[in-house]
C-alpha cells in the first residue's frame, strides 16, 4: 500500500502542472485527483463538481488483459460537470503500479492550447447562459423585402465581450459538448419565432447555422424535428444553413438527414459555397434548397473572372431550380453589380448589421 502510495505521490507531482488536462478515477465512479490544467478548464474547486458517468467498460477490459505496462486507448467518456452533461474525448491510461487495478488515468485530448481554452469558454457559456443569436435581414434586391432572417451565434466571455465566432466555433464545433450549444440556441431562437409574426415577418424563413459536424451528429434530425414540431412550424418557416467550416465526412448519412428534414418543411442552404470544402459535389448529392454565394465574390464583384464565375452559379441555380443569395453586400456599387448579374436576394452590411432580437424588433417596428 505505501509503495502504491508513493508511486501515485509521484504520479501526481509529475503530472500537476502538466498543460493537457489529467484526471484520476477509480472504477467505483469517484474522481480521486485532477491535475491543475483539469481544474482550470472544468473550473473547479471540488473533485466532487466532477463525476464520470459512463466509461467503456469493454475497452478497459480489453485493456487489463493486455501487456500491463503503458496501456491505454482512445474513448469518448460521458462526464457530468455540476449541472451538465457532455461527451468529451479521452485517452484511457492504466497505471502501470503494482495493485493499482481500478485507478484510471484519463487525459482529456485536445488538438492544441487554443483548442482547451475554447473548450473552457464553451463550457462556461452553457453553465452563465451567455448564448445569444443576432439576427440578420436577407432582402429582395429589387422591392427591399424582407425574403429570410439569419440567425447568427453569439457566445459571450466573462466580461460580457462577444467572442467573435471565427475565434471559437471551428474550434469546437466537432466536440459533443458543441450539441449544448446546439440546444441552448434553439431555445433562444424560439423567443424570435414566437414574435415572427408580429414582426410582419409571416413569409420570411428564419435560418439557423449548423457545421457539418452537426449534421453528422446521430441525434441531428430528431432534435430539429421535434423543434418544429414543438414550435408549430409551418414549412418553409424556419431553415438549416450548412456550413462548411469541415467537410461532411459522409455525404450518404448527411442527405439522408437532410431530405428527412426537408420534407418535414425545413429549408436547406449551403451557406459559403464557392469557399472551403463546400462545392458542387455537395449540390449533386444534397437535398439543397438555397446556394449563399460567399462574400469572396461578393467582395471581388468588380473582378472579370470572379463576375463570371458569379453568373455560373447563377445559371447553376436556374437550371436546378434554387434560390440564391449574395453573402457580404457591403455598399451599393456592389449591390448594384450582383443585381446587374442576376442575383435578385442579398445579405450585407449595406442592407442591415446584425441585431441582438430587442434591438430587431425596435428598430423594425419603428421603420414602419
Ligand atoms: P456565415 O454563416 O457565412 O455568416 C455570415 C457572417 O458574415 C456573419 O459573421 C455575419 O455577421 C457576417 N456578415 C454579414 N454581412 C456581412 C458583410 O456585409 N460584410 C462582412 N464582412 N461580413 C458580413 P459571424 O456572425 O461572425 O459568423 C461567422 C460564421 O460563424 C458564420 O458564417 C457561420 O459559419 C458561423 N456561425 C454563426 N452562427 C453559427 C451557429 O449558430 N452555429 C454554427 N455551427 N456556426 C455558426
Ligand atoms: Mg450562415
Ligand atoms: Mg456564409
Amino acid at each position: 500500500m505505501d509503495n502504491q502510495k508513493e508511486h501515485l505521490d509521484y504520479l501526481f507531482r509529475s503530472l500537476q502542472h502538466h498543460p493537457s488536462p489529467y484526471l484520476i478515477y477509480e472504477l467505483d465512479g469517484s474522481l480521486k485527483w485532477s491535475n491543475l490544467a483539469a481544474r482550470y478548464i472544468f473550473r473547479m474547486d471540488n473533485l466532487k463538481d466532477l463525476s464520470i458517468k459512463n466509461i467503456d467498460q469493454e475497452s478497459i477490459a480489453n485493456g487489463v488483459n493486455k501487456d500491463p505496462i503503458a496501456q491505454s486507448y482512445e474513448t469518448p467518456i460521458e462526464i457530468q460537470l455540476r449541472d451538465i452533461t457532455f461527451f468529451i474525448r479521452t485517452r484511457v491510461h492504466l497505471i502501470p503500479i503494482e495493485k493499482s487495478e481500478g485507478f484510471f488515468l484519463i487525459e482529456i485530448l485536445c488538438p492544441s492550447r487554443e483548442g482547451l481554452e475554447a473548450l473552457k469558454q464553451t463550457i462556461s457559456c452553457i453553465e452563465f447562459d451567455r448564448i445569444d443569436l443576432a439576427y440578420q435581414k436577407q432582402v429582395d434586391l429589387n422591392t427591399g423585402e424582407i425574403t429570410g432572417i439569419e440567425a447568427l451565434l453569439r457566445m459571450r466571455d466573462e466580461k460580457g465581450e462577444v467572442i467573435p465566432n471565427d475565434q471559437l466555433i471551428p474550434q469546437i464545433e466537432g466536440e459533443s459538448l458543441f450539441s449544448l450549444v446546439v440546444l441552448a440556441s434553439l431555445t433562444k431562437l424560439s423567443e424570435f419565432l414566437e414574435a415572427k409574426n408580429s414582426l410582419g415577418l409571416e413569409k420570411a424563413t428564419i435560418y439557423l447555422n449548423v457545421s457539418a459536424h452537426t449534421v453528422m451528429h446521430p441525434e441531428f434530425c430528431n432534435v430539429f424535428l421535434d423543434y418544429v414540431d414543438r414550435m408549430n412550424l409551418k414549412p418553409n418557416e424556419f431553415g438549416l444553413e450548412v456550413t462548411e467550416t469541415a467537410e461532411l465526412s459522409n455525404t450518404e448519412t448527411a442527405a439522408k438527414s437532410l431530405k428527412t428534414l426537408k420534407e418535414k418543411g425545413i429549408k436547406i442552404a449551403l451557406d459559403d459555397f464557392g469557399a472551403g470544402y463546400s462545392s458542387l459535389r455537395y449540390l449533386k448529392d444534397l437535398p439543397v434548397d438555397v446556394v449563399k454565394l460567399d462574400k469572396l465574390f461578393t467582395s471581388g464583384v468588380d473582378d472579370p473572372t470572379t463576375g463570371r464565375l458569379i453568373s455560373f452559379v447563377i445559371e447553376v441555380c436556374k437550371a436546378l431550380n434554387l434560390e440564391m443569395i449574395g453573402e457580404g453586400i457591403e455598399n451599393e456599387e456592389q449591390k448594384k453589380a450582383m443585381m446587374d448579374i442576376g442575383c435578385k436576394i442579398g445579405q450585407g452590411f449595406l442592407m442591415h448589421k446584425p441585431e441582438f432580437l430587442e434591438t430587431f424588433k425596435t428598430k423594425i417596428n419603428s421603420d414602419d
